[in-house]
């Protein structure tokens, strides 16, 4: 199955993704994971990359699109994949569309996880990621066992630069302008299906799971 996951930053799309991944067994593939690994390395990539994300903008459109054509000829995708964070642009999901159409594949359904902005920033503002591994907590719904150190790999954990205020803000204009018409995008090829995103992880998997088996 190839899965979109559509919804504001912060509202969880990582964390489901990951849900998805393991319930169906096929990759978790975010754009966000693979272009911060670019900027933590200082490859090319991450130095085209890097200013647009700091500042919570869109990296621009072929960037992103050539990232996404190379992954999903990538052997493990061949049973399907879960997209987290792409597209984010109407040429972006007209891309993948294309792309996928030349391997005889389409998007067979896209998760639109709702939420609204003071949610967003309630959420954003208390995540903090893993420097080692990249898992992501929550001070408030999702503390590591104590308080401090990655779970998984015992890593520090750190305030993501793009999780301030100021520029989560900035990042919620963004996806309203310019990745909220995807939501059209997909209604009109009768493969939406919205999930209230205002709930528990646990809530909002049972809901996607739901919605799966239906598919
Ligand atoms: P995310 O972790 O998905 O919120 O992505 C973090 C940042 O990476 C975004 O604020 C953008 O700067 C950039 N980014 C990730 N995915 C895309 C995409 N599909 N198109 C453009 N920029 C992206």
């Amino acid at each position: 199955m190839n899965l979109v996951l559509l919804g504001p930053p912060g509202v969880g799309k990582g964390t489901q993704a990951g849900k998805i991944s393991q319930y169906l067994n096929i990759p978790h593939i975010s754009t966000g994971d693979i272009l911060r690994e670019a900027v933590k390395r200082g490859t090319p990539l991450g130095l085209k990359a890097r200013h647009y994300m700091e500042k919570g903008e869109l990296v621009p459109d072929e960037i992103v699109i050539s990232i996404i054509k190379e992954r999903i000829q990538e052997n493990d995708c061949q049973k399907g994949f879960v997209l987290d964070g792409f597209p984010r642009t109407v040429v972006q999901a007209e891309a993948l569309e294309k792309v996928l159409s030349e391997f005889g594949r389409a998007i067979n359904v896209a998760l639109y996880i709702e939420a609204d902005e003071e949610e967003i920033i309630r959420r954003l503002s208390g995540r903090r990621t893993c420097k080692e591994c990249g898992q992501i907590y929550h001070m408030i719904f999702n503390l590591p066992k104590d308080g401090k150190r990655c779970e998984l790999c015992g890593g520090e954990l750190f305030q993501r630069e793009d999780d301030k205020v100021e520029t989560v803000r900035n990042r919620f204009r963004v996806y309203l302008e310019k990745t909220l018409p995807l939501v059209n995008f997909y209604n009109k090829k009768k493969l939406l299906k919205k999930i209230d995103g205002a709930r528990s992880a646990e809530e909002v998997f049972n809901e996607i799971k739901r919605v799966l088996s239906q598919k």
